[in-house]
């Protein structure tokens, strides 16, 4: 599936664990790209989503699973020289991954993904009523091929480069 170095697999996770949003894009049925923003949860090399049963993602997404999702970094401005624009850059990582949606029927399945889903946001044990699993659509992409870039920060051959890549 994925071919990235040790490296980047580190700043690919710190990346995406990072962030509290990733946005999913999507073929709507009429062919035309569709991007939201989602809340996720990320565990071996899969992507878990979830959302209500019905809308014009899940109608899309019934004819086309295929998606491509983007994680990036809170940004940051730097520069080198204040008086000249051309200095100033956007520091700040990205990962792009892309899969395919499987929805989740198994409900005990569905709990987990709902674990993992909110173990990216806060600590704790959590339970489920039935009817709310039954409600929420669950959405699993197992990760078929992903790609990092950093930006804004010295050149990766660079001695400076690993000092300067916190985001
Ligand atoms: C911070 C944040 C986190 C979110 N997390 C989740 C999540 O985890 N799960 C989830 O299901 N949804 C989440 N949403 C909402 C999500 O972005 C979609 O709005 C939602 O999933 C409904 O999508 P749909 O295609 O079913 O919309 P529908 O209700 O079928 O959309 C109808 C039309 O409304 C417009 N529309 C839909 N969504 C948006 C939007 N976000 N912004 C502007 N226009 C829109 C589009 O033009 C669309 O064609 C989040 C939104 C934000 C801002």
């Amino acid at each position: 599936m994925m071919t990235v170095t040790v490296e980047e697999r580190a700043l690919i996770d710190e990346i995406i664990l990072k962030n509290q949003l990733c946005y999913v894009g999507i073929i709507d049925t009429a062919g035309m790209p569709y991007v939201i923003p989602m809340n996720f949860g990320y565990k071996d090399d899969i992507i878990y989503l979830h959302s209500a049963q019905e809308g014009n993602s899940i109608e899309s997404l019934e004819k086309n699973p295929n998606v491509c999702i983007t994680f990036c970094t809170e940004p940051t401005l730097t520069y080198q020289n204040k008086e000249m624009a051309c200095s100033y850059r956007m520091k700040g990582g990205s990962v792009i991954c892309r899969g395919k949606v499987v929805f989740e029927e198994n409900f005990d399945e569905k709990v987990k993904a709902l674990d993992i889903i909110m173990s990216q946001y806060t600590d704790g044990h959590f339970t489920y009523s039935a009817p709310s699993v039954n409600n929420v659509r669950v959405w699993k992409i197992e990760i078929e091929s992903i790609s990092t870039k950093v930006f804004g920060v010295p050149h990766p051959n660079s001695r400076n480069y690993k000092d300067k890549l916190e985001f």
